[in-house]
Formats: C-alpha cells, sequence, structure tokens
C-alpha cells in the first residue's frame, strides 16, 4: 500500500491540484493536502510536476 504525503516545502502552487484533483485539494492554509491514496499513478505524475518537490511517493 503507497502512501502519499506532502512535505514542508510546498508553497502552494496548486499544479499537484490540476494534474491529479482526485488526489490532492489546496487546503484552508494554502498549501496542498492530500485527500484520497487510491490514484498512485496521479500521484507519482503530480510528484513529477511538483516545482519543489514536496510530494513524496512511498
Ligand atoms: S505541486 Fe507541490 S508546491 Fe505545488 S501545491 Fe502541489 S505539493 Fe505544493
Amino acid at each position: 500500500m503507497a502512501k502519499i504525503t506532502v512535505n514542508e516545502s510546498c508553497i502552494g502552487c496548486g499544479a499537484c491540484t490540476a494534474v491529479a484533483p482526485d488526489v490532492f485539494e489546496i487546503g484552508d492554509d494554502g498549501l496542498a493536502v492530500v485527500v484520497s491514496e487510491e490514484n498512485i499513478d496521479g500521484a507519482k505524475e503530480a510528484a513529477e510536476s511538483c516545482p519543489v518537490e514536496a510530494i513524496e511517493v512511498e
């Protein structure tokens, strides 16, 4: 079972929510939060699109 996390490097750019809206949303603090861990491929794709490499998929 993979685990998707967003670390403290996130700058809230929104790229991950555009690539994988089923996995990431921008939270009240303006930073990305993981809302589902169903779409691992989408999460990996979003991780590659993240400008600060804040997304980790284990
Ligand atoms: S793409 Fe990276 S920096 Fe941008 S909102 Fe998502 S986790 Fe944060």
